[in-house]
């Protein structure tokens, strides 16, 4: 199996699963216990935290964990929203997550004003846009980092410029950017932003909230006293440790493993592009993630491509979303005015350390003879 869908999900490291079985197995006491049992345990979701907030720049202090990265952004948003109820203004982009996206329809309905901000066809955000967009009654601007379809990165600099200048809280979904680019929350004036564990080898439903001191915040649920009041209920230990381990190794083989796996990410798109024809690199002109490449297929269903791939063994993934029995084309290439002939054809490859040239180098192989095996569709 060829597995290239690692922006979906990350193989957990040895380390970590070893880490977390060892916490299942033998630190199983309840880390708010006042005995030694559960004061050790306690040390373990400390140092944990210490290895959160060192991959951020954060101080431990400032880390939240959470079920994962849906619930860091649900509580980010709508914790600041509770917390400044005479504000009804959202400010988001036309490409987020579902995370957002979705949290952003229901608070539509709930009589919040959302706006959601333009792309360019590269992906890359509307920053006069946004800037026109921010008043005194925007409670929050919540955008993401880097794009789970595209690796397109968004200029945080300057949003986070922006937002400080106008005085309005920012939220970043930094789900597919923490492990991909440096995160420093030291020099980035950001006063929320989401991370998860299973997108940097760690482990799946684990997650954390970075809140920046003296930021209003309210909490989701309503229970015991864990987390500061932020995230009730008993901690996920074990999910915690493994997050707390992948963050660390994350950031100790940074350099080593974005320089390996953009080399390998690089040598896929030139190796498509060279024989496959009619193919169409989304977000390709825009900064990204090293990982990640979205490539159109012209005139082809993702759908019927993923099969094919599938039946080789080879894991992709496509943004498309199968809507009433025609598959539309994601929303963020749809955003970002992508041509219909390239749009419908599109398919995610997202590597990671433990992908090889050998890879690579099949699929490459494969693709042009699994792609003249599909029909052409013309689009209209
Ligand atoms: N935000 C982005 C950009 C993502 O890619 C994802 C996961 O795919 C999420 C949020 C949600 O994270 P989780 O799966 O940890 O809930």
């Amino acid at each position: 199996m060829i597995y290239f869908d690692n922006n979906a999900t990350t193989r957990p490291l040895d380390e970590v699963v070893e880490a977390m079985l060892e916490l299942l197995r033998v630190d199983y006491a309840n880390p708010s216990s006042v005995h030694q049992f559960g004061q050790r345990v306690r040390h373990r979701v400390e140092c944990a935290r210490e290895q959160v907030a060192a991959l951020i720049g954060a101080s431990p202090k400032e880390i939240v964990f959470t079920g994962g990265g849906t619930e860091s952004i649900n509580l980010a948003v709508r914790g600041v929203l509770a917390a400044q109820p005479t504000k009804r203004r959202l400010v988001t982009s036309g490409v987020e997550h579902s995370a957002v996206k979705r949290l952003g329809e229901q608070l539509a309905r709930e009589g919040y004003v959302v706006e959601r901000v333009g792309v360019d066809q590269e992906g890359r955000l509307d920053l006069a846009e946004l800037e026109r967009r921010l008043d005194d009654e925007t409670a929050l601007v919540s955008v993401m980092w880097a794009n789970n379809e595209t690796g397109v990165l968004f200029d945080v600099e300057r949003i986070a410029a922006l937002t400080a200048d106008r005085g309005v809280p920012l939220h970043l979904d930094a789900v597919q950017a923490v492990g991909r680019v440096p995160v420093d929350v030291a020099s980035l004036p950001v006063q929320l932003l989401s991370l998860s564990g299973h997108k940097i080898h760690g482990p799946k439903g684990t997650g954390a909230l970075y809140v920046r001191r003296r930021t209003r915040l309210r909490p989701l649920l309503v229970g015991g006293r864990q987390e500061r009041d932020l995230r009730p209920g008993t901690e996920n230990v074990a999910g915690i440790v493994g997050l707390g381990l992948a963050a660390e190794i994350c950031g100790r083989r940074f350099e080593r493993v974005r320089d390996e796996v953009a080399a390998l990410r690089d040598r896929l798109e030139r190796g498509i592009r060279q024989y496959c024809p009619n193919t169409r690199v989304n977000g390709g002109g825009a900064p990204r993630t090293y990982n990640t490449t979205n490539i159109g297929f012209e005139n082809l269903q993702a759908e019927a491509i993923l099969l094919v791939l599938s039946e080789h063994g080879i894991c992709a993934s496509s943004g498309a979303a199968c809507s009433s029995g025609s598959l539309e084309p994601s929303h963020v290439l749809q955003a970002m005015n992508i041509e219909t002939r390239f749009a419908h054809g599109a398919i995610r490859f997202s590597l990671s350390q433990f992908n090889t040239a050998d890879q690579v180098d099949r699929v490459v192989e494969a693709l042009p003879r699994l792609l003249a095996s599909l029909t052409p569709v013309t689009t209209v």
